[in-house]
Order: C-alpha cells, then sequence, then structure tokens
C-alpha cells in the first residue's frame, strides 16, 4: 500500500472542499484534497441560478430576514443558531468571492447582481419577494468552482485527482485517515491526517430521475455510516420542481425568478391555486407537490407526468443575458427554443438536507450529539450542521458550501498545531483490505447495474415526493433483497486500472446503506414537515416531531435516536404561502 502523510486531507473538490483548501493554505498549513474526479467536474460546477446573501443590491434587504426565511423555509427543523450564523456570514462571503475573481453579474452601477429565488421575501416573510440570488448568468457554480481551483492552484494546494477514498480509519482517540483507490494505478493508498475533511457532496443519485452527476453517490456519508458513527435527518430528500422531462437535468428556479410560469394541461396557472400569494416563487416541497397533485388530477400534459414551464412571454435579451445556458439546454436536449415553446418539466431528485452531523464549527459529532470526534471535520452538502431543516431554499447550498467550507479551513488550520498524527491501527487496516481482497476473489452472480437501477427505481417509486407506511415497509423489505443481491457482486478477474466496476460496486454499497436510513428514518417519521410528506399524516406534529433523527448502523442493525431543534428566535407558527 502506498502512503501519504499530510497535516490537513480534503475529501472532495467541489465549492465546500476548494473554499476549506484555499483557508488552510493561506494559513499557511500543509493541505491535499483528494477527488474522485477532477476538481472542475465536481457537481458544484452544475449550480445555475445563483448564490443567497443578503446585499441588497436591488431593493432594501437584511440578514434578519434571509435567517426568517431559512428558518421558515426548514419548516422549523434547522438549528437556529447556525442559521443566524450564515445569514450573517453569507453578507461577507459573498464578498471574499467577489475579491478573489468570481465574475458575478453587475448592476448597471458596478454591484454585484441579483434576481429573485423561491422563498427569499422581504420584511420577515410578510413583504414582496426580495432579489437575494448574487448570479453569474445561470452558472454560479461554474463561476464560484473555477475561481476557487485557480486560487486553489495560486497557493500551491495538492491535489490527488482520482483518487476515490474507500474506508475512513478511526482509532479510540479519533480520526488517523483513510484508504483510497487512486483509478490511474489501481493501486490503494493510504493517508494519514491530524485533520480530514469529509466535503463529498450528495446522494441524489439514489433515485431514478434526478438533477445531479453520476458521482454523486453519498461516499462520505456512507463511509461514516460503516464507521458507526450516524447521520442526521436523512428522510429530507429535496425533489427540485422543474427537473426537464424526462431525463431530470436541472431547470433553474432562476427561470421562475425571471418570471416564468408554471402551466398545466388546461394552461392555467395552477400554483395560484396552492400558495396563492408566492405563487411560482413558494418554497420547492410546497411546488413539487403541487406538480404532483396535478399531475395525479389528470392535468399533466396531455395526460403524462409533467407540466409546462412557460417563459414565450419573457424578453428575448432577458433570456439571452441571464438564462443562456438553459435556453441552450433545451435546445440541444429536447429540440425546444424556450422562446417559442413552453418547457417540459417534472420534479426530480437534487438535494439531501441530511448528512453527517457536526457542530458549528463543523466537527463531526461522536454521537450525533455534543462530542466532537478529534481530527474529523465534514462541510458542504454531505454534513448536517443543520441550515436547511426538512426544505432547503435555493441558493443557500452554494453559500452554505463556501461559508462553512471556509470555516472548517480555519479550524482545521487552527487544531493542526495542538495534535499530533494518530498511529494506523493495524488490525482496522488489515480488516479494510479484507474486505476489498473478498470482493475481488468473489466471482460474479449479481449484475451491479441492475440492482443499482432496481434500488433506483424502487426508491423513487415508494420513498419519493409522497410516502406512505405500506410503501416504506415494502421499501424495506426491498432494499433487504437487494443487500442480499450485492453480496453475491465480485470482480474476480477484474483489473483495478480504471475499473467502473470496482468504483460502481464501492459507490453501490453505499448507497444501499444510504437508502436504508432515509426509508428507516421516513417510516418512523408519522407527521409531514418540508420535504417529507406522508400521505398518511398529512400534517406537522411539533408536539411529537419537533426533533432531528439521528441513525446509527450497528453491524447489519440500524438505530434510530433523536435530538431537540436550536430554537433562539422563530417559535415554529404555520407554514402559508
Ligand atoms: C444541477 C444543479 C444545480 C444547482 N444549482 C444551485 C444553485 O443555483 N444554487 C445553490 O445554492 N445550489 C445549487 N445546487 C446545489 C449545490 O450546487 C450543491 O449542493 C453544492 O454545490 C454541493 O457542493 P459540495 O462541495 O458539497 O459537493 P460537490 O460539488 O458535489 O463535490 C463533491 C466532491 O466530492 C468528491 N467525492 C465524492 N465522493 C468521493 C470519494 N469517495 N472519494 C474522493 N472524492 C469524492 C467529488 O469528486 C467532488 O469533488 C445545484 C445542484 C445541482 C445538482
Amino acid at each position: 500500500m502506498i502512503e501519504h502523510k499530510h497535516e490537513i486531507v480534503i475529501i472532495g473538490a467541489g465549492i465546500a472542499g476548494l473554499a476549506a483548501a484555499l483557508e488552510v493554505a493561506i494559513a499557511g498549513k500543509d493541505v491535499a484534497v483528494v477527488s474522485k474526479v477532477f476538481p472542475t467536474r465536481s457537481h458544484s460546477v452544475a449550480a445555475q441560478g445563483g448564490t443567497a446573501a443578503a446585499l441588497g443590491n436591488m431593493e432594501e434587504d437584511h440578514w434578519q430576514w434571509h435567517f426568517y426565511d431559512t428558518v421558515k423555509g426548514s419548516d422549523f427543523l434547522g438549528d437556529q443558531d447556525a442559521q443566524a450564523f450564515f445569514c450573517q456570514e453569507a453578507i461577507k462571503t459573498a464578498y471574499f468571492l467577489e475579491h478573489i475573481g468570481v465574475p458575478f453579474s453587475r448592476t448597471e452601477d458596478g454591484r454585484i447582481l441579483q434576481r429573485y429565488f423561491g422563498g427569499h421575501y422581504s420584511n420577515f416573510g410578510q413583504g414582496k419577494p426580495v432579489r437575494r440570488a448574487c448570479l453569474a448568468a445561470d452558472r454560479i457554480g461554474h463561476a464560484m468552482l473555477h475561481t476557487l481551483f485557480g486560487q486553489c492552484l495560486h497557493y500551491k494546494v495538492v491535489f490527488y485527482n482520482e483518487f476515490l477514498a474507500t474506508h475512513l480509519i478511526l482509532h479510540d482517540e479519533g480520526c488517523a485517515g483513510f484508504l483510497a483507490w487512486s483509478l490511474a494505478e489501481g493501486k490503494m493508498h493510504i493517508f494519514q491526517a491530524k485533520a480530514v475533511l469529509l466535503a463529498t457532496g450528495g446522494y441524489a443519485r439514489l433515485f431514478e430521475i434526478s438533477t445531479n452527476s453520476a458521482i454523486n453517490t453519498g461516499d462520505g456519508m456512507g463511509m461514516v455510516l460503516e464507521a458507526g458513527l450516524p447521520l442526521e435527518d436523512m428522510e429530507f430528500v429535496q425533489f427540485h420542481p422543474t427537473g426537464l422531462y424526462p431525463w431530470g437535468f436541472l431547470i433553474s428556479e432562476g427561470v421562475r425568478g425571471e418570471g416564468g410560469w408554471l402551466l398545466n394541461n388546461d394552461g392555467e396557472r395552477f400554483m395560484s391555486r396552492y400558495a396563492p400569494e408566492k405563487i411560482e416563487l413558494a418554497p420547492r416541497d410546497v411546488v413539487s407537490r403541487a406538480i404532483q397533485s396535478e399531475v395525479k388530477a389528470g392535468r399533466g400534459i396531455n395526460g403524462k407526468p409533467y407540466v409546462h414551464l412557460d417563459i414565450t412571454h419573457l424578453p428575448d435579451e432577458l433570456i439571452k443575458e441571464k438564462l443562456p445556458q438553459i435556453r441552450e439546454m433545451c435546445l440541444k436536449f429536447a429540440g425546444i427554443d424556450p422562446k417559442r415553446h413552453p418547457i417540459p418539466v417534472a420534479p426530480a431528485a437534487h438535494y439531501s438536507m441530511g448528512g453527517i452531523p457536526v457542530n458549528i464549527n463543523c466537527e463531526v459529532l461522536w454521537n450525533g450529539k455534543e462530542e466532537p470526534l478529534p481530527g474529523l471535520f465534514a462541510a458542504g452538502e454531505c454534513a448536517c450542521v443543520s441550515i436547511h431543516g426538512a426544505n432547503r431554499l435555493g441558493t443557500n447550498s452554494t453559500m452554505e458550501c463556501a461559508v462553512f467550507g471556509r470555516r472548517a479551513g480555519k479550524q482545521m488550520a487552527k487544531m493542526v498545531d495542538k495534535r499530533d498524527f494518530l498511529p494506523l491501527p493495524n488490525r482496522t487496516l488489515k480488516e479494510k483490505m479484507e474486505e476489498i481482497k473478498e470482493l475481488l476473489t468473489r466471482p460474479s452472480r449479481q449484475n451491479i447495474t441492475e440492482i443499482r437501477e432496481r434500488l433506483q427505481k424502487s426508491m423513487s417509486q415508494n420513498c419519493g415526493i409522497l410516502r406512505e407506511k405500506w410503501g416504506l415497509m415494502k421499501q424495506l423489505e426491498i432494499l433487504h433483497q437487494l443487500k442480499i443481491a450485492f453480496k453475491e457482486v465480485g470482480l474476480r478477474g477484474e483489473s483495478l486500472v480504471f475499473s467502473l466496476a470496482f468504483q460502481q460496486a464501492l459507490e453501490l454499497k453505499h448507497m444501499l446503506n444510504l437508502a436504508e436510513a432515509i426509508v428507516r428514518g421516513a417510516l418512523a417519521r408519522t407527521e409531514s414537515r418540508g420535504a417529507h410528506y406522508r400521505t398518511d399524516f398529512p400534517q406537522r406534529d411539533d408536539q411529537n416531531w419537533l426533533k432531528h433523527t439521528l441513525i446509527f448502523k450497528k453491524g447489519n442493525q440500524f438505530v434510530l435516536d433523536y435530538k431537540p431543534v436550536v430554537i433562539t428566535q422563530f417559535q415554529p407558527e404555520e407554514r402559508r404561502f
């Protein structure tokens, strides 16, 4: 096995990972980034609409209004200490990003341009929508990721590209490092570090129709679960209302922000029945359920499971200047010019609200509650701090990655002087290598792709936008069968150099465990809150369920636990839009 030693190693080169790496490098510490794809291919590059900060460049805005919207958007399940911190830091971070060179779109007088997005309003939700999403045309992720990558190169961050982390190595005293497979050489490597940051992104590829890149399989969360640590609020999966039908490619909420209408088969702007005031600019959970309900009532376009997103009434110039990529995507994939014809859209799995429980300093918590696990950090979509609670507001994620990525970087840079490298526990290493060896010597009796597709289809069917007890129970049984099938996957004779089969097997193991964590959390939570909607329990139930779910994997058993939500300022109220 090939060994590497760095003071700080970051797994993941999306916005969260690179924002952290940059801070560590600026602090002059030894830092390396390990990523399973080339950094600028991370899913962050696909972010379109914008990044949130109450700059007030277009009209009056305040971080406290952003705070209230984030709390209400989260259906009161977010932790308000973290949410308040986030909304204040977002403003400083937007200017930091501007200073390092992110090419934001500009107002006439040269300030950062901002646009409307669902769930962002003025005056503590009482006023009109407010333009809070800082944009770079419809390519905010590209602008942020490439700028951060350029800065990381400038500060001489070391990159291990096309290295896939497989197992965390934990010690009684904390995190000692992790194992990774180098795709190009086909060899296993071991990374020893004083601090490891997980910035591995989300898992929305667990579902059949998804806006996410193929690489978003939740590996970091899977590694945490496997290491005996808990995950938090996994039942909250965001379905974006407007994936391009039938593929699921994202049509940004920025399109509705710029004035797009949602129409059913009767040509009706149906959102005015579901959210009379905010209409298309209601939060995502509300809009996705509305589309699903229209389709169920037979008002999908020509009886099919999609509706129309119409921008034919918007000026040509606006579409070209502010939505160029959307137009190109519609032309290329669907053969539709959105200036002339409405865009076919349907909800698609998009974002994981839950993840690895961390405190406000991005330290991973042993039992998911108070005590940090020395040397292990998490930030970005794989972490749950928890800003988004039961439902994330659009544009809050890229900003969360930047705010908490930087925070994690600064924390790690501070702690490494006080901490030694931990010895690598031989027994754990041996066990992990045995597991890999077994997979590589077993003959194959099952097809990985088939198992993955059955997993994705069944998760969409039984644990999608609308859920109920029997569907969830059925899904647990399906997962049980799929796990038995997975034990018969073998890669005997497979070369590990660029082995797609090896990669898929490693990812599938995590996907199966994450699916079970989601379904078990969803089955237990007998209420509807944010993105988790139980048709058999359609009301929010604060008395019993105003709490975070924690789920552990102990051997083959999953164990649930709960912890209170931090409420500092806004008491739960009914969510109306
Ligand atoms: C199409 C689309 C549009 C979006 N638009 C917006 C938007 O406009 N505004 C907004 O705020 N949010 C948006 N989001 C959400 C937002 O982009 C993401 O939540 C965010 O960018 C995630 O960043 P991250 O750094 O956490 O992870 P990612 O960018 O997903 O990066 C994960 C990194 O982890 C690495 N990795 C994963 N597993 C392993 C492993 N086993 N070993 C080594 N490396 C590994 C990957 O190589 C990658 O570098 C959008 C998301 C999508 C899918």
